[in-house]
């Protein structure tokens, strides 16, 4: 399963110090921030941690617009400079710029993303466009680029590391990539998409956010509720408490499937609670989130039109592992098959259950968990309530996800409590290297909140860099259902999963070994940054780490080997719509950015309509795992015409866990290996290099296919 984890593109997207600058305006912003604002001065807190408790809402926007000021006269002192362009007074130099914007935007995309409220919003929608800007400014600079180009075109005198000849190309890359080689008039045609682009995109996530908290399923009847277990009565009761109505609330998690569903016993609640959420963004309403989706589409296509791309996808895809278009689609079209024959078959299955108990209903996608449960349960007997007795959120995070970590990559976890978070619920923990020595300090913000995005994530809130002498901070959002006061926190198998995917991305920030920020830890290409965090997902089922966590949480007995050999024999169990409903929103996103610049402003339902029709699935038993309406990582989040990475990078966490396997698993050796030459390269060097370095051959679709039970026959190395 793919968890949601967004690696917080939309921070990376404006966040890093290379990115960044508002075009040459006058005296837009004030360069002068007063000293009594928290981000005037690096953070006096352990490894710089933002010190929470000091900073106040209205404290973002002042320092965000003085960092891009700052970094905006930075920059210009690196264009305008007289002396020859050198690795240290240009390259390095911006390495050394923007220190109080990341500092700042890196918290503030923390709270907005986790913690938001309306000056936050109010924050976001002021200072994107300005992001937009200043990126512009930085990287449609004339004198800056020519800069550049004088560097990448003389490299071979320069004499450079491996690590400072990628960052050179990344940085030129990236400047052409941005418009840099445009001529004037198509550079201030950029300029103005640019901005308008960002507007957008915020404005989506607002009213995402708020068209998914107005579709909560209210109920008042609690027979409506019948299946549901005692705490997710009570979740739902305190649910409706917290928004002041009566009875109960069902929250819309940000999928299309709810998790309700698998146990509510009413079609009419199902097919409500499904409804709700298929149409949670479609009602016309302030939150219709519908014009703009046209508008960024036709806007997107026409911006890779600028630079005589066809489409959006491949001018996106250009430092990606896959490289283009072409490649990612004809990756999803070698998985559709084995996954829709698959799916066909589960159809029939919950057809033949539902007529078997007498049904007056043809089932829906709304019945469809509620069916696949059963069958679960008929056909591997696992009550997945009865296994949440054994994944007590607190034992999965130490006795399981640090467990693995520490016998992996021999570091240790020790909980700090003096360290300020941005909500109370919140845990921060020190992480100590295999020598004794500090690596990382980690945080993590478990529960699901109203004012929190949906899904999970990764993000930094300090980045590694030798070159600055920081060291990685580094934090997860969850979403899983708080505990009601007083009852235990039991999580879902698939929360345990998405622990040990975000925990994967943590790894990823916390190794990080660079001297330059731009192409430190986790900022890798999206089709290349899921590889750790669903390698990591393995874990989760390694004979000696279930073993080691996984414990009845009333009992102490440890998870029954009974129980886990039916979890092992369950995995590969509905697949054929997880994998499908992930594929076919894989190919909404693709269809979305295959637009050429000189196709009008499209209906979206039809095009949706028209886009799965062609995925190979049945829809109408398997809705895409977002509709358009809600695919946040792609109108939003930076995973546009990127979200096959998700597939993608399974492939390559799949394989490499082969590798493990072939070799002893979970061992000390393996694990430093994994974390000398994957998880502590950063983006400094070629991914397929890396990769087959690491495993010795380019990536196999078959321990994909295995993973998941599909058949796979004639499959082949879909690597690239
Ligand atoms: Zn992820």
């Amino acid at each position: 399963m793919i968890r949601n984890l967004l690696l917080a593109t939309a921070a990376i997207a404006v966040a890093s110090p290379a990115v960044a600058a508002p075009a040459p305006r006058k005296a837009a912003v004030s360069a002068t921030l007063p000293a009594s604002n928290p981000f005037a001065q690096p953070s006096t807190l352990p490894f710089q941690a933002p010190d929470f408790s000091k900073i106040k809402d209205s404290d973002y926007l002042p320092a965000l617009l003085a960092g891009m000021a700052q970094q905006k006269a930075e920059v210009m002192a690196i264009a305008n400079q007289a002396a020859k362009p050198t690795f240290g007074n240009t390259v390095v130099a911006m390495e050394r710029s923007g220190l109080l914007l990341e500092r700042t935007n890196l918290a503030f995309q923390a709270v907005n993303g986790a913690n938001t409220n309306d000056t936050l919003q109010a924050t976001d929608t002021k200072t994107a466009p300005l992001f937009a800007a200043h990126n512009d400014f930085i990287y449609l600079n004339a004198k800056l680029f020519q800069r550049f180009k004088y560097l990448h075109d003389h490299q071979a005198e320069l004499n450079l590391t491996p690590e400072q000849a990628r960052l050179l190309d990344v940085y030129y890359k990236q400047f052409v990539h941005a418009g840099a080689e445009l001529p004037a008039a198509k550079q201030a045609q950029l300029k103005a998409m640019n901005k308008q682009l960002s507007t957008l995109q915020s404005a989506f996530n607002q009213k995402l956010l708020a068209a998914a908290k107005a579709g909560a399923l209210h109920v008042d009847d609690p027979a409506a509720l019948a299946g549901l277990s005692q705490e997710q009565i009570a979740a739902a009761q305190t649910a409706a408490k917290d928004r002041k109505v009566s009875g109960y609330v069902l929250p819309l998690q940000n999928t299309t499937q709810q998790p309700s569903l698998s146990s509510l016993t009413s079609h009419d609640t199902r097919q409500k609670l499904f409804d709700a959420s298929l149409n949670r963004a479609e009602h016309g309403g302030a939150n219709d989130t519908r014009a703009i989706i046209r508008q960024l589409a036709k806007l997107r296509a026409e911006k890779a039109a600028l630079f005589g791309v066809s489409n959006w996808a491949d001018y996106t895809l250009y430092d990606q592992m896959a490289k283009d278009r072409a490649t990612a689609v004809g990756f999803l079209d070698k998985l559709a098959p084995a996954v829709a024959a698959k799916q066909k078959q589960e159809a029939a299955d919950i057809r033949a259950l539902a007529k078997s108990q007498g049904a007056n209903f043809t089932p829906t996608a709304a019945d469809w968990t509620y069916y696949a449960e059963q069958i679960r349960k008929q056909r591997y007997a696992i009550d997945s309530d009865q296994l949440k007795q054994y994944f007590e959120f607190n034992k999965v995070l130490q006795d399981g996800v640090f467990y693995a970590a520490n016998q992996l990559y021999g570091i240790t976890f020790k909980e700090r409590k003096d360290l300020p978070t941005w909500n109370s619920d919140m845990r921060v923990f020190d992480v100590i290297d295999a020598d004794g020595k500090p690596l990382a300090i980690f945080y993590i913000d478990p529960w699901k909140r109203d004012n929190k995005n949906g899904g999970a994530w990764m993000d930094n809130l300090v980045k590694q860099s030798a070159l600055r002498g920081t060291k990685p901070v580094v934090y997860n959002v969850e979403n899983f259902t708080k505990p009601a006061a007083g009852q235990p926190a039991l999580i879902s198998w698939d929360d345990v999963t998405t622990m040990f995917h975000e925990f994967g991305h943590a790894l990823h920030g916390m190794f990080a070994a660079q001297t330059y920020p731009k192409i430190s830890g986790a900022d890798t290409a999206r089709d290349f940054v899921e590889f750790p965090s669903q390698f990591n997902e393995n874990w989760a089922l390694d004979p000696k780490v279930l073993g080691h966590y996984a414990v009845n949480y009333k009992t102490g007995q440890p998870i029954p080997q009974e129980l886990v050999q039916k979890l092992l024999a369950a995995r590969t169990f509905n697949q054929g719509y997880e994998l499908g409903e992930l594929l076919e929103a894989a190919r909404l996103d693709l269809d979305w950015h295959s637009l050429p610049a000189s196709a009008p402003l499209q209906d979206v339902d039809r095009f949706e309509a028209d886009a799965l029709a062609k995925s190979g699935f049945d829809v109408t038993d398997v809705p895409p795992r977002y509709r358009s309406s809600y695919f946040l990582h792609i109108w939003s989040n930076g995973y546009s015409a990127g979200y096959y990475a998700y597939p993608w990078t399974r492939m390559l966490g799949q394989d490499a866990f082969a590798w493990f396997q072939q070799h002893g698993g979970l061992t000390r050796a393996n694990g430093q290996r994994f974390r000398e030459m994957v998880l502590s390269r950063g983006n400094t060097m070629d991914y397929a290099e890396m990769y087959r370095a690491f495993t010795g051959h380019d990536p196999s679709i078959q321990p994909y296919l295995d993973y998941y039970g599909l058949a796979g026959s004639g499959a082949t190395a879909a690597g690239k």
